[in-house]
């Protein structure tokens, strides 16, 4: 596999061609955005931990019989991936109440739901991303009927998955948001990345938030945050 010309930069990664139509490299910068782009910055070291902890993520997911993209990790801060047609969707998972459900819905952060939700955002940049439901995804035809029964299927053994075992290491699965594509024969995978720019994770005893809310919210510790899910995570 050989790495070709840069096909896209995004908020948080570049993506790379490679001699293999089918394959992709991703690459994970250090820049953090939130609130839209509105605010920017950079988080030391973030590429190289959500490029670990994301191909972690996925390994133990595909174990479980989740299907993702992911091929191979060939550096610190590259993935080859399938190369997928992204269903633009944001899915999200809640536990937890949390950032703009706390917010639009008037409630405090911090209540256990008895079970998860999921919603839909319409990944469009230009339009900041809105909260739409499966009908309106359908009218929009940005998946099928059983697309989107598929995501939603896979997106709860997602959040099955991760909660159990991130509950071993002293985490509570907040909530987190999805994206999935499609291969070139229709199979829908899992796509994008699994790491603390996309969840929200709280320390199981004190509630300390071990996320990207520390860089949302200015609370400090945002490298250290990181640093420590990599290290539960992983040991290091
Ligand atoms: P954004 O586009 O929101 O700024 P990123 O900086 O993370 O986000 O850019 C990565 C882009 O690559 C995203 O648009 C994401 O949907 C897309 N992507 C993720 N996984 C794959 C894949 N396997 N194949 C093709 N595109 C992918
Ligand atoms: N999220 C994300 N990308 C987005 C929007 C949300 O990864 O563009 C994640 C976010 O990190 C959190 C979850 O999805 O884990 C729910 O986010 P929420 O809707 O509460 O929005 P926010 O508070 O981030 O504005």
């Amino acid at each position: 596999m050989e790495k070709r010309e840069q096909i896209y930069e995004g908020k948080a990664k570049k993506v790379f061609n490679t001699d293999d139509p089918n394959l992709v490299v991703v690459e994970y910068k250090d820049d953090a955005t939130a609130f839209n782009g509105l605010k920017k910055g950079t988080i030391a070291g973030k590429g190289v931990i959500n490029n670990r902890v994301s191909n972690h993520m996925m390994r133990m997911l595909e174990k479980e019989g989740v299907p993702t993209h992911l091929v191979e990790e060939i550096s610190e801060r590259e993935t080859v991936v399938k190369k997928v047609q992204i269903v633009p969707l944001e899915v999200i998972i809640r536990n937890i109440s949390a950032g703009s459900f706390s917010k639009k819905y008037g409630v405090e952060e911090g209540i256990v739901f008895d079970e998860p939700t999921i919603e839909f955002s319409y990944k469009n940049d230009d339009l900041g991303d809105p909260l739409i439901n499966s009908y309106h995804a359908l009218a929009l035809k940005l998946a099928t009927k059983e697309e989107i029964a598929r995501i939603k299927e896979l997106a709860f053994k997602v959040n099955d998955v991760m909660k159990a075992y991130l509950l071993s290491l002293g985490i509570k699965l907040v909530d987190f948001k999805l994206e999935f594509g499609r291969l070139p024969d229709g199979t829908i995978v899992l796509a994008d990345e699994i790491s603390p720019d996309t969840c929200r994770f709280w320390d199981s005893e004190t509630n300390e938030k071990l996320d990207k809310d520390r860089f949302r919210r200015d609370l400090g510790g945002v490298e250290d945050a990181y640093n420590e899910i990599m290290r539960r995570l992983m040991g290091d």
